[in-house]
């Protein structure tokens, strides 16, 4: 029994999880190992082994999302499906109607409003005109 000296001091090793026994007497010890502790203290010591910097994201590319959008068309009134990006909401079905109706230009504008005197002229009472 002159061995033991030292009471026998359960402990679990920090670094590596192994329940061990002290009983050398000496102060409590968090390590199994000398080179546990020397791991341990290494690890908290020194930086971690260069963690690579947050991954480089992907350069942001803005795309310009163009979104479907459901348009009377100004030229041909037809209603269409079109591709509509940021911005002002596009007014003709296609590229042709809009070239044309830039092309007619103030043509239209006059067709319009001759279309309306024509209807306004419809809407007067039947009953007026001897
Ligand atoms: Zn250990
Ligand atoms: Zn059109």
């Amino acid at each position: 029994m002159a061995r033991s000296r030292y009471p026998e001091v359960p402990r679990v090793c920090a670094q590596c999880g192994v329940h061990w026994t002290q009983c050398d007497g000496q102060p409590p010890r968090a390590y199994c190992t000398t080179t546990c502790r020397q791991e341990a203290e290494g690890r908290s010591a020194c930086a971690l082994p260069a963690e690579p910097e947050a991954p480089a994201l992907p350069t942001r590319i803005h795309r310009i999302q163009a979104q479907l959008v459901t348009l009377t068309c100004a030229w041909c009134q037809t209603t269409a499906e079109v591709e509509h990006f940021p911005g002002p909401l596009p007014r003709f079905c296609s590229q042709d109607c809009r070239d044309e109706a830039q092309r007619a230009g103030a043509a239209a504008r006059m067709r319009r409003l001759r279309q309306r005197r024509l209807q306004s002229i419809a809407a007067v009472p039947v009953a007026q005109i001897t």
